[in-house]
């Protein structure tokens, strides 16, 4: 059986396994102790993956700014991959907000508040501007502050480029540590149909599939703005930039989809993330260990679109009209928010709260969707890393350095 064989195989054996316990044996004690040991099973795979993101970020890198020829192309890519991120943000929140809008799919609901709750307020620009720069590298790796790690691993890129002409060992070090780093990845990855097994597993035992019919209004459509943007807007994009085929590049991507889709985290997804983007996209090392790290803490377009559509179900559900102004707020707070926000399962609802915060609506009103918030978490990522790896394939094609062999069937 083929390795993409394997993982749906074990995707659907999980599902079925979970559903079956949360259908059959939810109070019986072994039920529960086996889904323990499979929680647990599912946390070390997902570790495991998560353990490789700094050094494969930082050896990856270094190797990616040291192959580049001319150091203002780095530029041209940071500028290329930061406007393409906002850009594909924006349009999913305007696409959530106006689907949502025309759906009206909160009114009946009929809550009222008059409670004060706190969230945690959102960034300003210039907290987010400042808080990219590292004071410590060590501390910045022992955090996971992916924009930090990124800006100190370019900084000793440029420093081994300029030695390189001097000193040819330091170049072969960091290589060296890239290809061991890549190697790692291989093994925990062969793992992964197990580790699979065990996250869905655990996942559906304890959520199962009746939470979704109580809200299903909600979950139907945030599922259909998802699979538009995720497919219509993002082949729209690739073909338009590139003129590849989005079907082979979807093709490609599937085992990453799957990984993202299983795991609910585009960081600990990352590392095949960016070796799927070098084998199996065509993209160039350089732009593929810049853009893939960068685009899995700041782009986060399947969160955006939930943000957009929950926040219009709870405005519905409680009554309160949103302004074009609040709409507009809606978009920047929930960009703002997710720049520098790791991509770990559930995060998009702590920044719900900013948002709702930010317009005036009720926080509380995030009970109302969370039952099938980790439902939704699995396709909203899915859709995240995709952006990622779709903005990746551009910019190295605008670049010149797309391997476009890859899309004519000719690898
Ligand atoms: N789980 C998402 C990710 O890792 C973030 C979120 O929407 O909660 O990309």
């Amino acid at each position: 059986m083929s390795y993409t064989g394997k993982i749906l195989l074990s995707m659907f054996l999980g599902i079925s396994f979970g559903s079956l316990i949360n259908i059959f044996f939810f109070d019986n004690f072994f039920a529960i102790l086996l889904s323990e040991i499979l929680s647990a099973l599912g946390e070390i795979f997902i570790s495991s993956l998560k353990l490789m993101v700094v050094p494969l970020v930082f050896f990856s890198l270094i190797v990616g700014v040291a192959q580049i020829e001319n150091s203002s192309k780095l530029g041209s890519i940071s500028i290329k991959a930061v406007c393409l991120y906002l850009a594909t943000t924006s349009i999913a929140i305007a696409s959530a907000l106006f689907f949502a809008s025309l759906f009206d799919i909160g009114s009946g609901i009929g809550l009222s508040t008059d409670l004060e709750f706190s969230a945690p307020s959102a960034p300003s620009l210039k907290e987010v501007f400042v808080s990219i720069f590292p004071s410590n590298p060590i501390r910045s790796m022992a955090e996971g502050e992916m924009l930090q790690i990124i800006v100190f691993s370019l900084l000793i890129g440029f420093g081994v480029k300029a030695l390189s002409n001097k000193n040819e060992k330091i170049i072969s070090f960091f290589q060296s540590g890239n290809n061991l780093m890549l190697k790692i990845v291989e093994i925990i990855i062969w793992f992964a149909p197990y580790g699979i097994f065990c996250l869905l597993s655990d996942i559906f035992s304890k959520i199962g599939f009746s939470i979704i019919t109580d809200l299903a209004s909600y979950f139907v459509l945030l599922v259909l703005v998802l699979l538009f943007h995720g497919f219509i807007i993002y082949s729209f994009f690739l073909y338009f930039f590139t003129r590849l085929s989005p079907l082979i590049f979807f093709k490609n991507l599937k085992e990453v989809i799957f990984f993202a889709f299983s795991t609910s985290s585009s960081s600990a997804t990352m590392p095949l993330t960016l070796k799927t983007a070098k084998d199996k996209l065509g993209v160039d090392q350089s732009v593929a260990s810049f853009t893939i790290p960068l685009g899995a803490t700041i782009n986060m377009d399947g969160t955006a679109i939930m943000q957009g559509v929950a926040t219009v179900f709870i405005a519905q559900a409680y009554g309160i009209d949103l302004a074009m102004s609040d709409f507009l707020l809606v978009i920047l707070t929930a960009t703002l928010a997710s720049i520098g926000t790791a991509g770990v399962p559930g995060v998009g609802l702590i920044m719900l709260a900013m948002v709702l915060q930010q317009v005036g609506l009720p926080v509380e009103g995030i009970a109302l969707i969370i039952g099938v918030d980790r439902l939704l978490d699995m396709l909203r990522t899915s859709v995240n890393v995709c952006g990622d790896s779709m903005i990746a394939c551009i910019i190295s094609s605008s670049e010149n350095s797309l391997k476009q062999e890859i899309y004519y069937g000719r690898s």
